[in-house]
């Protein structure tokens, strides 16, 4: 038996039955699991694109009640700019993903269930203990990160609906590979979603992601509009999403969906399946950068190069140009945003966000 093969087994051993699924013929035990863009037809005994949701006799099991990496990030790592700066977040990832990204950081994790190289375990616990953990901790919010959090859904919502009783925010960092009916899943439990634009090509993400373009775009424009706080980030890697006509083409996206949506342009290390390139140069990013502000987007930032990128860090104000929040890294320096509850303390601009 592969250790692949093993690890299913167990964690087939870890899940519930899931509630993101429609009967599509009971006589037939039929099921489509609702929880991501794929939307898998299942048969009975197979198992959707993700490895780790399956037809159990007509009924979707779903994982829950293990993490496969647990640890204490702060906010500005996942990354959120525009939520709670400088608190720290309990963050938790399941393992597997509905996506196989060449370049993928956490593949180890993501890939558990497709690459035995991965070779990644996992610890069994309930939402309550983390909770329970997060609290201890005092950690300001709960993440679902590390993994696609879209295809352990439901464990995330037990999670989150324990998070909302202590008083936490409640984050997802994800592909935005989603569906109108998980996202109106998660909508009453979840404050903050950062979506990864990869690429706005549609044939990169079908040839090199596993995923579609058009899912991602909807999924940026459904969580908009239910009303839970959006940011966006585009990993700019050199030779597949760096030209200035696909920066142009994303940056007009997002200005489309609003102009508020923070844009996280951040910089790309050679990893996992991707090592034909070298890292993006600053400059890359800082134009980037412009082309973003250009659009029309308010707020725009640089990622994984701490200090090499100009003020492009910081938050400031669109009103009067003052900086809010200075940053280096996942580092916050100076925040003058969340004692005023978001307002620019020097020109009264309301800046969006989770301040308090
Ligand atoms: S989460 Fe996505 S990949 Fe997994 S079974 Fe459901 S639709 Fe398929």
């Amino acid at each position: 038996m592969t250790p692949s093969l093993s690890l299913q087994a167990q964690l087939d051993r870890m899940t519930m039955p899931g509630a993101l699924v429609e009967v599509v013929d009971a006589e037939q035990k039929k099921i489509r699991c609702l929880a991501c863009g794929h939307r898998c037809l299942l048969k009975d005994g197979r198992r959707g694109i993700c490895q780790v949701r399956f037809n159990d006799g007509g009924m979707l099991r779903v994982p829950h009640n293990y993490v496969g990496a647990l640890q204490i990030d702060p906010v500005e790592k996942k990354p959120f700019f525009h939520v709670a700066p400088g608190q720290s977040v309990l963050s938790f990832g399941m393992l597997g993903c509905d996506f196989r990204c060449s370049y993928c950081q956490n593949w180890e994790i993501s890939q558990a269930l497709r690459d035995e190289a991965a070779g990644r375990s996992f610890t069994p616990i309930t939402a309550e203990e983390l909770i329970a953990l997060g609290r201890a901790r005092r950690t300001r919010a709960v993440a679902s990160t590390y993994n696609e959090p879209l295809i352990t859904t439901e464990w995330a919502v037990e999670v989150f609906k324990r998070a909302k009783t202590a008083g936490m925010l409640t984050l997802y960092v994800s592909n935005g590979n989603g569906t109108p009916e998980v996202i109106e899943y998660l909508r009453p439990w979840l404050d903050g979603y950062k979506i990864d634009l990869k690429t706005m090509q549609d044939a990169h993400y079908r040839r090199e992601l596993g995923g579609v373009l058009q899912h991602v775009l909807d999924t940026i424009r459904w969580v908009h509009e239910a009303g839970i706080w959006l940011e966006v980030l585009t990993l700019v890697v050199p030779g597949f999403n760096d030209s200035s006509d696909e920066l142009w083409d994303a940056a007009r996206f997002i200005r489309e969906v609003s102009p508020d949506i923070p844009w996280h342009v951040t910089a790309f290390h050679p990893d996992y399946k991707m090592t034909d390139r070298d890292r993006t140069p600053a400059e890359t990013l800082a134009r980037a950068a412009e082309i973003g502000c250009e659009a029309g987007l308010r707020y725009v930032y640089s990622g994984n190069l701490p200090g090499r990128t100009g003020d492009w860090e910081d938050t400031r104000c669109p009103g009067c140009g003052e900086t809010l929040i200075r940053r280096r890294g996942f580092l916050v320096m100076e925040n003058r945003l969340s004692a005023s509850g978001g307002v620019c303390p020097g020109c009264g601009t309301a800046i969006p966000g989770i301040w308090r």
